[in-house]
């Protein structure tokens, strides 16, 4: 008699990917694989969705802290792009040629001048205009 493996929803910690076991575990392994890859290429860009909020939730928090000295929330701010960078280099399948962090910041702040309060904006500016 064939005994029946029950079905489990899961989500692996690593790499993010939801799926039911054991239906799902090629695939997950091979997106496992995937994501273990983008990593040894991309380093620290490569965030899984709760990580990439987290990182956004408190980044926002310290930009948006005028009590903290500028320095440090431009460092929130970048923590804040960080996880839309991660999003869309996820987005793109790791593509290796997707453009740099450092690019990404420049067009961002190009494309939404908004986006964060002038003292803020002008130092995000000052480190990557220089920088390539
Ligand atoms: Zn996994």
């Amino acid at each position: 008699m064939k005994i029946k493996t029950k079905a489990i929803a899961t989500r692996c910690e690593k790499c993010g990917y939801g799926f039911v076991y054991p239906q799902d575990r090629k695939e997950h392994l091979a997106y496992h694989r995937k994501i273990e890859r983008a990593r040894q290429y991309f380093g620290n860009f490569v965030l899984i969705y709760a990580e990439r909020e987290e990182l956004k939730r408190q980044g926002r928090a310290i930009w948006q802290n005028e009590n903290l000295p500028l320095s440090e929330r431009v460092d929130g701010a970048l923590m804040e792009i960080t996880g839309w960078y991660a999003r869309a280099l996820a987005e793109s399948g790791f593509n290796r040629r997707f453009e740099s962090f450092n690019k990404y910041v420049r067009r961002l702040l190009k494309t939404s001048p908004q986006l964060y309060p002038k003292e803020i904006r002008a130092e995000l500016q000052k480190r990557y205009t220089v920088a390539s």
